[in-house]
Order: structure tokens, then C-alpha cells, then sequence
């Protein structure tokens, strides 16, 4: 047998063995299981003078809310069944943190460091209108958003590639997410995922019982980390972590290798090092691993390891190496089905992805909305709070005869601003998803890990939605 079974088989094995936790009928099951529709499509762009014929893809896993949602991968990986388990993830990842969209995930089948920025820019307008085409996009339909190899500005370029052909419609910027914050983004889209990763990684050193079964003390501070790929995700991970978790980094990868320092080191030198010296191999006072040893990232001595970057990591070959004792799934699919009955007999805690990256979503969920009412969060309620604030505060002064200076006035009187707003909604979400996961795992019988848990709360809350529709009686 190969070693790597598809990334699909492995979130279909993830889905089986949760489905006999949900008492759910065999044909609803099937149905929540199945990806719905995929548009493959080619499509020629001339480059430098050539025709190159682009391969892409746009799947939507399940409609049983609208629209769909989920990000677009620019990678020479990309094939019509990693899109489909990718856009499968969404789905649940949806479910779990109560965004009600369906799961979708589109991708190109190209190098994007291969093309200048024009090149990408041809490829990305193209790719939309192909979307245009088959109706696979639109605010109502089917909202792509960041992923592997894009980010806000390809986003841009999807939504006025939209526009120009739906100049009648209203709510044309609902069409994509994670757009640049003056072309109708949101403030904290960028940051996300990584921050989300930090709050589930907390909540869940919160547990004491999942502590005391690590031999981990209570609480995230003072937990060494490794970090798989220091892209938006896994830089926004290590910094978070650092700074506001009090996290120590002792270990990065890389395309160029990985470093080690059992005392750890300073996540932002690190990162400015890589920006000055094009590697962070050259970084000093740490333990190097070369390009092709970069994957013992993976085997570090660690509490908490985190890959963040793309599927089938670990699996049952080096899983049995692996020594953190927590795993953080930042990425979609770091680990293989067989990797995990590994991990499980070992007893290494793994946060599963469809929980734990879901802050990438929640806030293109928090972007979205913002696009549908056309006004930035904050803006009606900020100074009637700071109004009312302020009155509180002079009534207590009055009382108490006492007065409070002017500059903790102005800290404590603070109204929310938008970044406030989304982190604090990224924040409640997080929490909220990991308890509903964490309940199940408590108590239900036979279920033994956060991912059977995930995948049972997502598999019943889609059911719910099919029943409610009148679908299934
Ligand atoms: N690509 C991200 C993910 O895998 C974000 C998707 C979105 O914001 O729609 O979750």
C-alpha cells in the first residue's frame, strides 16, 4: 500500500469514523459526504509572447447554505481531488464555527513565483471571468478568498474583474474576500487564521485534563513551539503566540531549510533576518537543517508543533518520530490518516484543522457582512459608547469625590474600533468552537480525539440544516 493515500481518502477515513457517532441515516450521511459540483476548466493565457494552457478548478462541496465559501490555491500541486478534500475541509470548518456558508475551494494549477506580477495578474482576471462564465462566483453564489499562493492582492483583482462585468450589482464586493482594507476589505483578514490558531492553541492548554493527561502544566505561557512555514499563517501563528501568549519559539522551517534552539529566540529577528538575508540557515546561535533535512522540523523536541503549510505531512512514516506532545493543525490536512492512528497510540493531542484555522473564514464571514451593509464595523456605535463611558466614569467621580485622570480617562473610555470589533468576534468564535468540540469529546462515548469530536459536531450541525430544509424528514 503507498505510503500517502490521497489527501481525499484521508478526510473521507475522518468523516467515516465519525459518522456512527451522529446516528444519522445512510443516504443524509452520503449526501453530507459527496462534493456537489467541481468546474475544471483550461484556459490560455499568452505569456511572454506563448500560449500557455492553464489547468484550474473551482469545487463546491456542499450547498446546504449559500453562499459557498473557501480560498483559492495558486500551486503545481494543484489536482481536481485536492481541491475537492480542500473544498470538503470547508464545509466543516463552516459547521463548526457557526459561518453559514457551504464549502467551496478553487485552485490553478501554476508556480506562482514562476510569473512576474502581470503574468499572475492575466492568469487571476481570467480564472474569474471562467468562474463569471459558469456562474461559480458572486456574493450570493460562491465567494473565493485567500490560500496557498494568493493573497489580497489577487483579491483585488477578482473583485474588479467581477464589477466590471456586474456594474448593477449592489453587493459586487461580497464576491471575494480578503481584499486589501481599502478596496472594501476588512481590518484583521490578514491576520486571521494565524490569530485564530493562537486562540484555539490556548483554549485548548486551558483544559486542565487535557494538561494533566500531557504531563503539561495549565496555560499556554512559558509552552515551547515549532513552526512549519513561516507564510501568513504560520508567521502570524509564531508572532501572536510569542507576544501575546508568552509562547517561546525554539524551532522554524522554511523552503531553505530549518533552525533549532533549544532556548528558543525572537520570532520577529528571525523573520527580519530571513527579509535581509534571504534564509533564516544563516541565523545565529541555533542548530541548522538544510533544504533537504527541512522535514525533521517535524521530529523537533517540542510541546506544541505547528505545521503551516500544506498537506500530508506527517504521516505513518515519520509520525512515529514526532515528540511534541500537542498538534496544531494550521494548516488544511498536515496529517495523514495513518499518521494519526500513529499519533493517537502515542497519545499526542492534534487540534484538528477544521477547528483550529477556522479565523481565516469567520473573519471573510465578518468581511462579507461588512460588504452587504456597505459601512465599516464600529462606525454607529464608537463615540455613543465612549459617551456613555464617559458618564459612568463622571458619576463615579462624583460619588466617590475622587477623579480620575485625564489619560486613563481616554484608556477606559475607549469605544471599539473595527479591528477591536473582528478581533473580538474572531475571539468569542474560537472559544465557543472549541467548547462545543470539547463537550463531545467528554461525553461521548468511544469518541478518543478532538478530531473524531470536530467531525461528529460538523457531520450533526449540516444534518440540521438539510432536515430543517425539508429535505430529509
Ligand atoms: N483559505 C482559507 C481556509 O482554508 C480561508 C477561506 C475563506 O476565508 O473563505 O480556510
Amino acid at each position: 500500500m503507498p505510503n500517502n493515500v490521497s489527501f481525499l481518502d484521508s478526510v473521507n477515513r475522518y468523516f467515516d469514523a465519525a459518522a456512527p457517532f451522529t446516528d444519522l441515516p445512510e443516504g443524509l450521511l452520503k449526501q453530507i459526504k459527496v462534493c456537489n459540483s467541481v468546474y475544471q476548466v483550461y484556459f490560455p493565457v499568452k505569456i511572454n509572447g506563448e500560449v500557455k494552457v492553464i489547468e484550474a478548478y473551482r469545487a463546491q462541496h456542499s450547498h446546504h447554505r449559500s453562499p459557498t465559501k473557501g480560498g483559492i490555491r495558486y500551486s503545481n500541486h494543484v489536482n481536481q481531488e485536492e481541491v475537492v478534500a480542500l473544498a470538503t475541509l470547508m464545509s466543516y470548518k463552516c459547521a463548526i464555527v457557526d459561518v453559514p456558508f457551504g464549502g467551496a475551494k478553487g485552485g490553478v494549477r501554476i508556480n506562482p513565483w514562476e510569473y512576474s506580477e502581470s503574468d499572475l495578474e492575466k492568469i487571476t482576471r481570467r480564472y474569474t471571468t471562467e468562474l463569471i462564465r459558469r456562474k461559480f462566483i458572486g456574493p450570493a453564489i460562491d465567494v473565493p478568498a485567500p490560500d496557498y499562493g494568493t493573497g489580497s492582492r489577487e483579491m483585488a483583482w477578482i473583485y474588479d474583474t467581477y464589477r466590471s462585468f456586474h456594474g448593477d450589482d449592489i453587493n459586487a464586493a461580497g464576491c471575494v474576500t480578503g481584499k486589501p482594507v481599502n478596496q472594501n476589505g476588512v481590518r484583521g483578514r490578514t491576520e486571521a487564521t494565524g490569530r485564530g490558531v493562537f486562540y484555539g492553541i490556548r483554549e485548548a492548554c486551558n483544559q486542565k485534563d487535557l494538561m494533566d493527561k500531557l504531563g503539561l502544566s495549565l496555560g499556554i505561557e512559558g509552552k515551547t513551539m515549532v513552526v512549519q512555514g513561516l507564510g501568513n499563517v504560520g508567521a502570524h501563528t509564531a508572532t501572536i503566540s510569542q507576544d501575546e501568549g508568552g509562547v517561546k519559539i525554539i524551532g522554524v522551517s522554511e523552503v531553505e531549510g530549518a533552525i533549532y534552539s533549544k532556548d528558543g529566540f525572537d520570532i520577529h529577528e528571525v523573520m527580519r533576518h530571513r527579509q535581509e538575508h534571504g534564509s533564516i540557515l544563516s541565523f545565529p546561535g541555533v542548530q541548522t537543517f538544510g533544504k533537504e533535512d527541512r522535514r525533521a522540523v517535524m521530529e523537533f523536541e517540542c510541546d506544541i508543533l505547528v505545521p503551516a503549510a500544506l498537506e500530508n505531512q506527517i504521516d505513518r512514516d515519520n509520525a512515529p518520530n514526532v515528540k511534541a506532545k500537542i498538534i496544531a493543525e494550521a494548516a488544511n490536512g498536515p496529517v495523514t490518516a495513518d499518521g494519526a492512528e500513529i499519533l493517537a497510540k502515542k497519545g499526542v493531542v492534534v487540534i484538528p484543522d477544521i477547528y483550529l484555522n477556522a479565523g481565516g473564514v469567520t473573519v471573510s464571514y465578518f468581511e462579507w457582512l461588512k460588504n452587504l451593509s456597505h459601512m465599516r464595523f464600529g462606525r454607529l456605535e464608537k463615540r455613543f459608547d465612549e459617551g456613555a463611558y464617559r458618564r459612568i466614569i463622571e458619576q463615579i467621580e462624583q460619588t466617590t469625590g475622587k477623579t480620575v485622570s485625564e489619560r486613563d480617562k481616554q484608556m477606559i473610555v475607549r469605544g471599539a474600533d473595527e479591528i477591536d470589533l473582528v478581533r473580538s468576534g474572531l475571539e468569542e468564535t474560537m472559544i465557543t468552537g472549541f467548547q462545543g468540540i470539547y463537550e463531545l469529546y467528554r461525553e461521548k462515548e468511544g469518541i478518543n480525539d478532538l478530531r473524531t469530536a470536530a467531525f461528529a459536531l460538523a457531520i450533526s450541525k449540516i444534518s440540521n440544516d438539510y432536515i430543517a430544509l425539508g429535505i430529509w424528514p
